[in-house]
């Protein structure tokens, strides 16, 4: 007698053994989701492996199928066991995260409404003239001959198709009416206009020919992964549309993936565009009902192009012929709870694990994926211009340390950003000014005694928000009303240091009191309008200066924009992570590639405490090869990636005492497995040592293996007793080591 491993929706990380009874061999198969007994109740679960025999002497049988078709296929479920394993996480959370919850859960199901059809006999009767029928029963079987099978709802808001006459016909055996599925579109009502595919430039389809060879490559077994490194504004996704089309030829189809902040309405229509209905929409915008449908096209075979965001790299696309990852380098591709996946990473794997060829895209690609095309892993192409020859945009770097204001003052705005952007206005064209900090003043500190306002339960400075008077924390969102004196020696003078998108926006319509300023973080996009609607309205003009967080950094497209501004460059440079001059050169590059994308030529002006800094100077010539060549030389200096990988083990509770004695006890007992040439850090508090009254203590590893490092890890949490109230988490190639 067969056995089938399920994996029983409880939250115990462990398959449970159940016998197939005689009438559903056959039928229950790797992927399907069955009730099973479990305990006095029955419970929903997945096959996830078929055994001969239990150890278990007594085993219940599986109790039904649930589903006709296995909701799960065989190749997700390979997929998400190797997650679980290289990431050191349980199969049930893998597997969780492989399907998406409304496809998961019981209570979404298809939205079913009546559709009305022509019978056999109502088909006869349409052709016969001796059936009598009245010109509007005739007009109404003539539009069912005709578009086949019509929602009955849809149908009897055209005019004529009244519900008298339906029911006339049905009463009459002419036409049926049946309960299908009905699609909740989650770009109904928008009107994409259709597109044709570009004449590519050179590099363009010389990019393009490398990826059909990459896929050729993958279908005989080799590695097929392109890195394509190209400026802002070179085409990059006309050559994934044309690359798709390649894939549509072989009858396959394809995975797009795009940054949650870049997937706007702009991004989605490029696709729609080309594709239409072949073109799935996954994201987290989307209502329950439309992921859920969305899911089901694509499993179908409906849609054969799933474009969204980390998790569509899990999307049912069956057979898959290649993976795009836009902005490969983005680290919101890394999922922060557990299992913490990339989703780049996991393209490259389902790419091998599929023979299907994968393409990562970047202006600045992450200094791993660089590596692995410099080794010769991967496939590189480059796209060194913009398209239509567009100019890229010329950089000024401008030191702050010598711009200071009339009363001696450091200022928001430079002279030259100052007499810059009033350049712009006199020729009605738009500037964009970009700083990663939200808020107003970022911090408010006692100028005689230098005590700083701290959350009570996080250990960051807090921000000062204007509009709303308040002392804000970013990292659990607490907030407090400002100390009118230093709550340490009472002086009233307590002054706000620092500068956020709020007094930006405040400073710069102070200086052009006759220019409409607007402004786009989280903060806006929450409250005022939302973040479309500033879009569009500074798309449209409205806005002549549109202040702004990372959010305005990427994928927008603003012809009119020909000044950008980084406000502040020294913000991200100085945190105290390895890759912190990485970040800030890809943030720079990234929104120094919004100016200049119309007719006009663009201009970038970099406003920093620290002119000479590495990324500061890269940025300046937009030189990608010469900020990787650097850094590269001191990632490899220091052992850090791409040259090792590193696995981060954080440890966090209440109770400060308690999170340090674990995290000690455990690094004791994991140094004597760890393989040689691994560097293991002494147990430390994290850079940000609490977060929401939960301390937080970590062990970096920095190693060759990361199959080895985590094996290393599960015997220790296997042998070592966590105390009470500490949680352990394991994050490999862990982005974020605050
Ligand atoms: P990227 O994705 O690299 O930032 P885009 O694909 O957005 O670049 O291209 C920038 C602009 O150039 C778009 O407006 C696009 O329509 C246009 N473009 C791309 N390829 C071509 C081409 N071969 N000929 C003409 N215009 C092109
Ligand atoms: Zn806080």
């Amino acid at each position: 007698m067969p056995i089938a491993k399920v994996r029983v929706d409880v939250a115990v990380d462990r398959e449970f053994d159940y016998r197939i009874p005689p009438e559903l061999e056959g039928s229950v198969r790797l992927g399907s989701r069955v009730a099973v007994p479990f305990g006095p109740n029955m419970r929903e679960g997945f096959v996830v492996g078929f055994v001969e025999s239990s150890s278990f002497a007594r085993i219940r049988d599986i109790a039904s199928i649930l589903d006709s078709k296995p909701i799960l296929d065989d190749r997700l479920i390979a997929l998400a066991k190797w997650m679980a394993d290289y990431y050191c996480a349980g199969t049930d959370k893998a597997i969780n995260t492989v399907l998406p919850s409304p496809v998961r859960r019981k209570g979404v199901k298809h939205k079913e409404r009546f559709l009305v059809s022509l019978t056999p006999a109502g088909v006869s009767a349409l052709a016969d003239d001796g059936v009598k029928k009245t010109p509007r029963q005739r007009a109404m079987m003539e539009r069912l001959a005709k578009d086949g099978p019509v929602f009955a709802a849809d149908l009897s808001a055209e005019s004529g198709m009244s519900p008298a006459v339906l029911g006339g016909l049905i009463k009459r055996g002419l036409v049926q009416r049946a309960l299908g599925a009905d699609r909740r579109d989650p770009q109904s009502g928008r009107k994409i206009l259709p597109t044709l595919p570009l004449q590519l430039m050179p590099e363009q389809a010389e990019a393009l020919k490398e990826i059909v060879a990459a896929m050729d490559g993958a279908e005989s077994g080799r590695r097929g992964v392109v890195l394509l490194q190209g400026v802002t504004g070179s085409g990059k996704t006309e050559v994934y549309l044309q690359a798709i089309d390649a894939v549509l030829a072989r009858g396959k189809g394809a995975i797009v993936l795009v940054p949650e902040i870049s997937l706007t309405p702009q991004t989605i229509e490029r696709f729609r565009g080309r594709f239409g209905e072949q073109t799935a929409l996954l994201h987290s915008r989307l209502s329950e009902g439309e992921r859920h449908d969305e899911w089901h096209r694509l499993q179908e075979g409906k849609a054969r192009i799933a474009v969204g965001a980390r998790s569509a790299v899990f999307a049912p696309v069956h057979p898959l012929g290649l993976i795009v990852v836009d902005e490969e380098h983005e680290p919101s591709y890394k999922q922060d709870e557990s299992p913490r996946y990339n989703a780049r990473d996991v393209a490259v794997m389902r790419g091998a694990m599929e023979s299907c060829a994968v393409v990562l895209g970047s202006a600045t690609p992450s200094l791993e994926s660089l590596h692995n095309a410099r080794r010769g892993r991967y496939r590189i192409a480059h796209l060194p211009r913009r398209a239509d020859n567009r100019k890229m945009p010329s950089v000024r770097v401008v030191d702050m340390r010598i711009e200071k204001g009339p009363t001696g003052k450091t200022t928001v705005f430079s002279r030259p950003l100052l007499d810059a952007m009033a350049g712009r206005l006199e020729r009605a064209e738009q500037v964009m000014l970009f700083l990663n900090r939200r808020g107003y003043a970022t911090s408010l500190v006692c100028p005689a005694c230098g005590h700083v306002a701290v959350c009570p339960d996080c250990s960051v400075s807090m921000t000062y928000h204007r509009d709303e008077e308040l002392l804000r924390c970013h990292l659990c969102g607490g907030a407090h009303a400002p100390p009118r004196a230093c709550p340490a020696c009472s002086d009233p003078a307590f002054r706000m240091s620092g500068i956020g998108t709020q007094r930006v926006e405040a400073v710069a319509q102070k200086c052009f009191p006759h220019a409409r300023v607007g402004r786009l973080d989280t903060d806006a996009a929450r409250r005022k309008r939302s973040c479309e609607d500033i879009l569009d309205a500074f798309r449209a003009g409205e806005i002549d200066i549109l202040v702004g967080t990372q959010m305005i950094a990427k994928g927008l497209h603003f012809p009119r924009v020909t000044l950008v501004g980084i406000v502040c460059a020294d913000m991200g440079l100085h945190m105290p992570d390895f890759r912190a001059g990485e970040r800030s050169f890809q943030l720079m590059a990234q929104v120094a590639g919004r100016a200049g994308r119309g007719e006009a030529l663009g201009e970038v002006i970099i406003q920093t405490f620290t002119p000479f800094h590495v990324a500061v100077q890269a940025a300046r010539r937009l030189d990608f090869d010469g900020f990787a060549e650097q850094e590269l030389e001191f990632r490899k200096e220091l052992g850090y990636p791409p040259y090792r990988r590193i696995v981060c083990v954080g440890f966090r509770g209440v109770s400060e005492e308690v999170v340090s004695f674990a995290c000690g006890s455990f690094a004791r007992a994991l140094r004597p497995l760890m393989p040689e040439g691994t560097v293991l850090s002494d147990p430390c508090p994290a850079p940000l040592a609490k977060i929401k009254r939960q301390t937080r203590y970590q062990l970096i590893i920095r190693c060759r293996s990361v199959r080895d490092t985590v094996g290393a890890i599960r015997k220790t949490l296997a042998a070592v007793k966590m105390p009470k109230g500490v949680s352990c988490l394991v994050d490999v190639d862990a982005l974020n080591l605050m």
